[in-house]
């Protein structure tokens, strides 16, 4: 017996392992087996499928042993990653490594981390998993190989698998997790105590210890003001001893337990709807299950604040009542806290929230969760995409215009909103797109009637869009233009906002003080040493410092080039505003959002609270203060400078520019009366800040539509690009000629290159890029992959070339 094996590796297909008899009963496909590959490396790969004979080249190795009694997904997920490998040019192991939480993943380069949380009670733990557990105890970690060492066998992966489902351990990867969680004592009533009547007879029969019942009564205080009670905050309000609280638990009225900070509770699991949706909101929704009739993807256009949400949450209860599952992604992580506290509300128990940042024991948790179909509604951003569905019914892409849905770094580089289309095919699931501004490709194909297309154009409760204005920058004169951010319009607008008890938000791109200094002198500019871009004053850490590759550097006071001292900081970051503001508004309380003021996720958390609850009055903020959120009383946005955002080298530049404007303008006026967007700009005649004044989505598209057609770009093509990196330019150079030479034979008039890009040198590397614009035509597109796999190959194979890198990146953002 053979089969395909899927290991978390690049490599260019998945090999084949003979399985031995007496393992023959327990493999299938999904199911983790043990393998070598070459002298001595182990993975924990995935079968994917049985072969129905040996193959003919090679006497493939045994595995060494299964780990699974059953499988670990299903084959939807299976075809999942074969689709992305294969659309997004990358190999099926790659998709793995991405796919599956780390605690699923064993390797020889596997580390194990003892897991703070356990107790030290060892009873339920075999010999060997006893011998391990006490190692782990003690040292805290352990490399595969000292596991091995201890047991003095090399059969390790069942014990290892043991310790990790037993909570014993986590898998560590070096690579990418480096995120710690804080975990924290949490205290709750017992259950049995919720019930009203139950826990007055308690408090009504109280004879003994008095402390111990102030310390509940201060419980009760504390979880009604506070919604969650931890064991020190406890304390400190009851004045109490951890001894007197100890006796609560042992007498089963309080319960204490250790659990990471941000771990979601478990809730009964009930719905709960009690809002009404309005009339639009009631047609939107109509109208969405009428296109899901015909198509099972539809795009839900509805301007900010139109309430897409409800309309979610409807769709997604008629889905739970039918025992479908629902999968509701956002972009980015940092927007799942605010929904999923709404969600939580109508969902309960049904609904978990599942993201990168959480700690392997608990994803694998929820994994198992959504697997045997416990979980009806996952919040996620991009990687929940790959949990195992069984029945999934309904896949939500709110905002789905964001680029955010485009990963990267590592591959797989696939689009969540594009993959979860093919996925929510393989379940006949419905695929709801939403987003205020619609990205280009998606409207387009409601415009092909490949999708269906609802809008829903009014705000919630009537209230209006808010009122765009263009404020001039040249009109600003010039010998204040250094050093003014904020025009005398904004500045009154603030001021009158403030007066109304109402909030703002200042938009700017550009983290940090100042973007770059420059030599009074000479015009020289400090640069990153390992990339070719200019440094960022950060005036808080007092630092230079490099947005590429995030090195650091000592403030230069001395020009490289002439040795004069005298320099400039030119243009304003979110801290320089942030200090400006202060200067001229002393009285009001100001805060940062941006990727320097917060950096856990309970921060992003802790900032949006305080903003909610008006303890701030001005919010500066980058990309981060734009996307989704919902604050009742913001009567006010600045764009700070639209210059900024008009000017990038990209053909998607209008469409991103209109998504930004538009999108932070939504932040305005969202529930009490009509808000205001100002905008600073210069080059005030750019047509999009037309659209956007007008909040005009369609003439947007058409206007664009019309500059892709002319010049050959997506919706009407399909574009690959190929990035070349080495430390020498010129070697960068030559492999990406030989793979325009290979290209030419069949693809002549649509590639393009090679060219440096504008930062072309990050991290030492240098780069070339390639880029191919194909038209959409599968098998062209199938050809042209093929190809460029095989120059890959080609290339790799030259010693010269073989420190290239080659990232062929399809449908690039
Ligand atoms: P969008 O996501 O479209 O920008 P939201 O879903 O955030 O809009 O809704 C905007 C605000 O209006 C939210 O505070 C939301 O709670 C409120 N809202 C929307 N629809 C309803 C409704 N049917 N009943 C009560 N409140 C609603
Ligand atoms: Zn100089
Ligand atoms: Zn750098």
């Amino acid at each position: 017996m053979f089969v395909e094996v899927i290991i978390p590796l690049a490599l260019p297909k998945n090999y084949t392992w003979a399985v031995p008899l007496h393992l023959q009963n327990s493999v299938q496909p999904g199911i983790r087996v043990e393998v070598v590959l070459g002298k001595n490396k182990r993975y924990a790969g995935i079968i994917k499928k049985i072969l129905p004979a040996k193959p003919e080249a090679f006497q493939p190795k045994d595995i060494l042993n299964v780990l699974d009694t059953e499988p670990l997904l299903y084959p939807q997920q299976l075809q999942l990653w074969e689709w992305i490998a294969q659309y997004y040019m990358c190999s099926e192991g790659e998709v793995m490594q991405a796919a599956i939480p780390s605690n699923l993943k064993l390797s020889s380069e596997s580390i194990l981390i003892w897991n703070e949380e356990r107790e030290l009670d060892f009873s339920d733990l075999g010999d060997a998993e006893y011998i391990v557990a006490e190692a782990l105890e003690l040292k805290k970690e352990l490399r595969l190989n000292e596991v091995q060492q201890l047991l003095d066998s090399s059969n390790v992966y069942p014990v290892i698998k043991k310790l990790i489902d037993k909570g014993v351990c986590h898998v560590w990867e070096e690579l990418k997790d480096k995120y710690k969680e804080k975990i924290e004592t949490y205290i709750t009533l017992n259950p049995v105590y919720h019930n009203e009547d139950k826990l007055a007879d308690l408090l009504n029969n109280w004879s003994k210890a008095p402390k111990q019942m102030e310390l509940l009564l201060s419980y009760l205080h504390l979880i009604k003001t506070e919604g969650e009670v931890t064991q020190p905050q406890l304390l400190t309000k009851s004045n109490a001893s951890a001894a007197q609280l100890k006796g609560l638990s042992d007498k089963g009225i309080l319960v204490i337990e250790k659990r990471a900070r941000d771990r979601i509770r478990t809730l009964p699991k009930s719905i709960q709807i009690d809002f009404i949706l309005s009339a639009a909101q009631e047609k939107a929704l109509l109208e969405i299950r009428n296109g899901f009739l015909e198509k099972p993807v539809c795009l839900l256009h509805g301007v900010t604040a139109s309430g897409k949400t409800e309309v979610y949450t409807k769709l997604i209860e008629e889905y739970i009542l039918q025992g479908k599952q629902v999968l509701y992604m956002l972009p980015e992580i940092a927007l799942t806290s605010q929904i999923i506290r709404r969600l939580q509300k109508h969902f309960g128990g049904y609904i978990a929230i599942y993201h990168s940042k959480f700690n392997p024991n608990e994803r694998v948790e929820i994994w198992n969760k959504v697997k045997n179909g416990e979980t009806k509604v996952v919040l996620g951003a991009r990687s929940s995409l790959f949990l195992p569905f069984k029945e999934l019914g309904l896949i939500i892409a709110d905002e789905e215009h964001d680029a955010s849905y485009k990963q990267q770094e590592p591959a797989p580089r696939y689009h969540a909103r594009d993959a979860a289309i093919y996925y929510g095919a393989l379940f006949k699931a419905n695929i709801l797109l939403g987003s205020a501004t619609p990205s280009i490709e998606s409207y387009y194909n409601c415009a092909q009637h490949k999708y269906s297309l609802v809008r829903l154009a009014e705000r919630f409760g009537q209230v209006e869009l808010p009122q765009i204005e263009i404020i001039d920058l040249k009109k600003v004169p010039s010998k204040e233009k250094g050093k003014i951010a904020l025009t005398p319009a904004l500045i009154t607008a603030i001021e009158t906002s403030l007066q109304q008890k109402k909030q703002v938000i200042l938009f700017q791109n550009r983290r940090g003080y100042s973007p770059y200094l420059i030599c009074n002198t000479c015009g020289w500019i400090p640069q990153c040493q390992h990339c070719d871009v200019t440094l960022t004053y950060h005036k808080a850490k007092n630092k230079l410092s490099c947005h590429y590759c995030g090195t650091a550097y000592p403030v230069i006071n001395t020009c490289a080039a002439c040795g004069s001292h005298d320099f400039t900081q030119k243009n304003f970051g979110t801290e320089k505003i942030e200090e400006m503001v202060a200067e001229q508004f002393p009285d009001a309380k100001i805060a940062r959002m941006d990727y320097d003021s917060v950096k856990g996720k309970n921060d992003h958390d802790a900032l949006i609270k305080l903003f909610e609850q008006q303890r701030v009055d001005i919010l500066v903020g980058t990309q981060m203060v734009v996307k989704g959120l919902d604050f009742e009383h913001v009567n006010l946005v600045g764009i700070v400078d639209a210059d900024g955002i008009l000017n990038f080298t990209d053909f998607r530049v209008n469409e991103r520019a209109f998504q930004l404007m538009e999108q932070v303008s939504g932040r305005s006026g969202r529930k009490d009366g009509k808000g205001t967007v100002l905008i600073q700009v210069s080059n005030i005649h750019h047509p999009v800040l037309q659209f956007v004044k007008e909040h005009d989505f369609k003439q947007l598209f058409a206007f664009e539509l019309s500059n892709r057609k002319e010049f050959d770009y997506p919706p009407f093509t399909r574009l690959i690009q190929v990035t070349f990196k080495h430390k020498e330019k010129h070697i960068a150079e030559e492999a990406a000629n030989i793979m325009m030479q290979g290209l030419k034979l069949n693809f002549a008039s649509q590639s393009n290159g090679p060219a440096q890009p504008v930062v072309d040198r990050v991290r030492n590397q240098y780069l070339w890029e390639i880029l191919i614009k194909l038209p959409k035509d599968a098998k062209r597109i199938h050809l042209c992959k093929k190809e460029i796999q095989q120059q890959t190959i080609i290339i790799q194979s030259n010693k010269r070339y073989r420190g290239v890198t080659i990232l062929p990146d399809v449908d690039p953002i």
